[in-house]
């Protein structure tokens, strides 16, 4: 559960709302009333340094340090004030550039240095801090190697075959990013992809990655065809799906460029699957919902990733113009070997239900044995996905499975 962002408190005249020492948590904007911030001098003597009024903001620098209250802060007469929660600010920032983390705890210290009572010893660098300033360091040298790496086009796209559960045909590929790093082999994406978001690498990133797997599309095309004859009318036609990331989702040129590259590559729209990952949607719904049927009308195929495992969409489900709804890897894995009364199996038909329900068919990923396979497809699931029919793989693998399997 996500902690409230504000919180109305109100204090009585003459109220402590921190001493000088106490361990610094909320920040707080006075609401109305008035409070005295006072500070103990080297003798013991209290001064007061300051009354704050209504629309004053106070406490705010323990807020981001979490260091000891350098004054205390008492309620001169009865006030309410507005706690400014100190939890949902370290979130917000854990989650953000660890560059803006380190520079705004460096411009703290500094601004905290000056407000130290006089007989404050010299604050040493703290841990905290340290800590800082090396994330921050080696966020910036990562950053760079990724931006390097896009120049250095060291990028791959493997591709991983989506099967028909029913008869275990090919259905299409899902393209999965890897970086070819010299030296060091393969890296997974869940190595850089985080980073990429932050930094918005992602964008050029994606646009690659969607140009190159259309491409990859167009030669698995070529040589199903080979494998058919030209004019082979029963040639089975595949999809691609392509990852996309919440920064694209939210930037409207981003899904311009996207739906060009789609255009430019002259692959039919409803052979190209957009996957969209549940836990990124919640954050900012409606846009979202608007991007996807903005999508939906160029005519792509849209699935929902990782279902089940992000904040419920529940509610919002039905207004989202979904074809295809993916069971999370997480739900298959609890279901492994167990019988048909496990929770995993039971949300997973819950989920497997729900889709059909809503007129959409269902991809399982995370197919490892034939127990998986078939507890699936007893749930009707159109679609599998997993290392049982094979792992992500290159260009060329891709063409020898094509060769393998699209011959029937
Ligand atoms: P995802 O979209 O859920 O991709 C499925 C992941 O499950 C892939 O990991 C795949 O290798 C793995 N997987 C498939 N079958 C099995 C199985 O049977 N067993 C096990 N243990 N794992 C299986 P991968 O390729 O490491 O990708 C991880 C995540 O990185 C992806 O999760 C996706 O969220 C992200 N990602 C990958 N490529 C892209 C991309 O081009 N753009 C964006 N935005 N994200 C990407
Ligand atoms: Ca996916
Ligand atoms: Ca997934």
């Amino acid at each position: 559960m996500q902690p409230r962002l504000w919180r109305r408190e109100t204090y009585p005249e003459g109220s402590a709302i921190f001493q000088q020492g106490d361990t610094g948590l909320d920040a707080y904007l006075v609401e109305s009333g008035s409070v005295n911030i006072s500070q103990s001098d080297a003798d013991g003597r209290v001064v007061l340094l300051k009354r704050l009024n209504a629309g004053e903001v106070f406490g705010e620098i323990a807020l981001v340090d979490k260091l000891p209250r350098t004054a205390t802060a008492s309620a001169a007469k009865t006030t309410v004030l507005i706690a400014i929660n100190s939890q949902f600010f370290h979130d917000k920032l854990k989650n953000s550039d660890p560059l803006l983390a380190y520079l705004l705890a460096l411009l703290v210290s500094r601004l905290r240095a000056n407000h130290q009572p006089s007989n404050a010893s010299e604050p040493l660098m703290s841990d905290h801090m340290a800590n800082l300033q090396n994330s921050a360091a080696s966020h910036i040298q990562r950053s760079q190697d990724i931006s390097e790496a896009i120049e250095r086009e060291e990028f791959k796209v493997f591709y991983q075959p989506v099967v028909h559960l029913e008869d275990g045909s090919l259905a299409g590929f899902e393209a999965l990013l890897r970086w070819d790093r010299p030296g060091l082999g393969i890296v997974s994406p869940s190595e850089f992809i985080g980073l990429a978001e932050l930094t918005g690498l992602i964008l050029p990133l994606s646009r690659w990655m969607t140009a190159e797997a259309l491409r990859g599309m167009k030669v698995f095309e070529s040589a199903i065809e080979r494998h058919h004859g030209q004019h082979h009318t029963g040639c089975p036609s595949l999809f691609m799906s392509i990852n996309l990331s919440a920064r694209q989702l939210l930037d409207t040129e981003e899904i311009n460029a996207i739906i060009a590259i789609i255009h430019e590559s002259a692959i039919a729209p409803s052979r190209i699957k957009l996957e969209i990952t549940e836990s990124m949607v919640m954050d900012n719904i409606e846009k979202i919902i608007l991007t996807m049927h903005q999508l939906k009308k160029v005519g792509v195929l849209l699935a929902i990733d990782d279902f089940g495992t992000g904040y419920s969409s529940l509610s919002y489900l039905d207004r989202m113009p979904l074809d295809n709804l993916k069971i999370d890897r997480s739900f298959v894995l609890a279901m492994r070997n167990q019988n048909n009364k496990s929770n995993g199996h039971r949300i997973a038909r819950a989920i497997a239900a729900l889709a059909h329900e809503l007129g959409m068919d269902c991809i399982a990923e995370g197919i490892e044995d034939g127990v998986d396979e078939q507890a699936l497809k007893i749930l009707g699931c159109k679609y599998g996905q997993g290392y049982l029919y094979a792992k992500p793989l290159s260009q060329a693998d891709a063409l020898a499975y094509i060769a393998e399997h699209a011959t029937l």
